[in-house]
């Protein structure tokens, strides 16, 4: 398959051609990557099964991990859910449109296919331009999981998914405009208390101020107790992984750095390519490796805007071994040690 490959310009004559293109493709149930403020997207017409079906294959996603649907406005939710909660019209008002995924009840319209058999739909409203104005011109509801092949790192940039998508999907819209850089927070409605199922950009303490108590997952950060299942059913696969094996060096700076130089070394005179995920405030104190400043140990959105970017080059380069120093966990810090956890295989050395 050809993939078209057209980039957002200032011209708007051009764009408007690039959308009108988009979503004659999604009407007539071919696929079409896109950016969001998240990360990109892949999609497909969520009301169409067989269209859907294509990302699963384009992907090489497992069947049972069911895609969360996009919206352009707040009347879709009641097209789609069969019980809108008083909770998700607060949290709708407050979030939207905006880096949250909520899970509520589904209605028969929406394809099992997408939901993985589940009797419940995951609904977003991406507040990025060009995602909400496709989503508006081609008046069809998006179905749209990361634009990866399945278990790599979320792409962040085009270029990441023209390396997973070119030749498998009909069009990809370039826009390197994804700010966040780590996927939606997703909340269950269909529970008592709302749950956080995947950690993102919007935190608990955010969600708790609208709506009062908010419980998180306890498999989020996955190493909680031998089998504890997280509940989204992504959450359980092996998940943003680069090529290379990634271990994370955790304790106090000066000892994770001495841990990370010894290993460094160590793999060095083994004759292999080691990347050292490190940060602006330590990157010189590194003595071998290919040092990448992934953010500054003070932001934790400078590194989840550049994690997974960070996690391609390794690979790109041909790193066999990475490390990587621990991050913050507060504010979208939770979603970055989540993602990095998950990408490392749960392989931490305590220091
Ligand atoms: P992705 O679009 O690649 O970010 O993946 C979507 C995530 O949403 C996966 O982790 C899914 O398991 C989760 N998800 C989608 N729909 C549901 C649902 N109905 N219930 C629970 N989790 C869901
Ligand atoms: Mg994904």
């Amino acid at each position: 398959m050809d993939t078209i490959i057209e980039k957002i310009t200032e011209d708007d004559h051009k764009n408007s051609s690039i959308y009108q293109k988009a979503s004659e493709i999604l009407k007539a149930g071919g696929l079409v990557a896109f950016p969001t403020e998240t990360v990109y997207g892949l999609g497909a017409d969520a009301l169409d099964a067989d269209a859907s079906a294509k990302i699963y294959a384009a992907k090489g996603r497992p069947s049972d991990n069911p895609l969360i649907v996009h919206i352009a406005d707040t009347d879709a939710l009641y097209e789609l859910s069969s019980n809108v909660t008083e909770e998700a019209k607060k949290l709708a008002k407050a979030f939207w449109p905006g880096p949250l995924t909520m899970i509520l009840p589904k209605k028969e319209v929406v394809p099992d296919s997408i939901t993985g058999g589940l009797g419940t739909v995951a609904i977003r409203m991406p507040s990025h331009p060009v995602a909400a104005r496709l989503i508006r011109e081609s008046g069809v509801y998006i179905a749209a999981p990361s634009a990866n092949t399945s278990g790599k790192p979320s792409p962040t940039k085009a270029e990441h998914v023209i390396h997973d998508m070119n030749g498998r999907i009909d069009m990809i819209i370039e826009d390197d405009t994804v700010d966040i850089g780590v996927e939606s927070t997703i909340v269950d409605l269909s529970e008592q208390v709302p749950t956080i199922l995947r950690p993102g950009y919007i935190t608990k303490q955010m969600l708790e101020e609208v709506v009062g108590e908010v419980r998180i997952d306890p498999a989020i950060m996955g190493s909680v107790k031998e089998g504890v299942v997280p509940k989204a059913p992504g959450m359980k696969y092996k998940h943003y992984a680069p090529d290379a094996q990634l271990t994370i060096v955790e304790g106090t700076l000066p000892k994770v750095i001495e841990k990370v130089n010894n290993l460094t070394k160590e793999k060095e005179a083994a004759g292999y390519k080691v990347g050292i995920m490190a940060t602006q405030e330590t990157k010189d104190q590194y003595t071998g490796g290919i040092i990448k400043v992934v953010g500054s140990r003070e932001s934790e959105k400078t590194v989840a805007h550049n994690l997974y970017a960070a996690l391609r080059e390794f690979d790109q380069m041909g790193v066999q071994y990475i490390y990587s120093e621990s991050f913050s966990t507060n504010n979208v810090g939770q979603a970055v040690m989540n993602r990095l956890i998950k990408a490392a295989g749960h392989t931490i050395i305590h220091v």
